[in-house]
């Protein structure tokens, strides 16, 4: 992913447009200043359905009835498993410094193998950070386009 950010980052001195959006989702976020507050959209602007007609909380879920949220998707099982997830309710997420850009970590990854990408999201975080730096020293001009199209984030706090 740096490799790729590291190729980004020659082609906006091209000229050329953000293309690599995990990175640009990223420098979105620091650029506004905003917390995130869950790791994705799972179960709150978006849920998967299975063939029945049963809810869950994403297509990487669909099946497990850890995240089911049954036949109405804006059941009380749905909000129950957005309350519980809340970075600042997650062991070890509530001391980590990148909490609030990383949200908590993928819900199916963490129901999987618990938390043990967490380098690697910090390593990319922190990379990102730096990344950030650099864009708002050298080509401020690609922040200011960004804070313009600032994207919609449904689980992020203006802090
Ligand atoms: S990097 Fe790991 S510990 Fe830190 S907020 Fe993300 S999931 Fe939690």
């Amino acid at each position: 992913m740096i490799r790729a950010a590291e190729a980004e980052w020659r082609q906006l001195g091209q000229g050329a447009q953000w293309r690599f959006s995990n990175l640009a989702t990223a420098v979105k976020q620091i650029h506004a200043g905003a917390a995130r507050t869950l790791p994705c959209g799972a179960g709150d602007n978006y849920v998967s359905a299975d063939a029945h007609g049963e809810f869950f909380a994403c297509h990487r879920t669909v099946g497990d009835e850890r995240f089911h949220f049954g036949a109405h998707p804006d059941g009380a099982r749905r909000r129950e498993f957005l309350a519980a997830r809340q970075v600042d309710l997650q062991e070890p997420c509530r001391s980590c410094w990148a909490r609030y850009l990383c949200g908590g970590g993928c819900h199916a990854e963490v129901a999987a193998h618990d938390r043990a990408g967490c380098d690697f999201i910090r390593g990319w975080l922190e990379y990102c950070l730096g990344f950030y730096d650099r864009v708002s020293r050298a080509r401020p001009r690609l922040l200011a386009s960004k804070r313009a199209e600032a994207p919609h984030f449904e689980n992020v706090v203006e802090v």
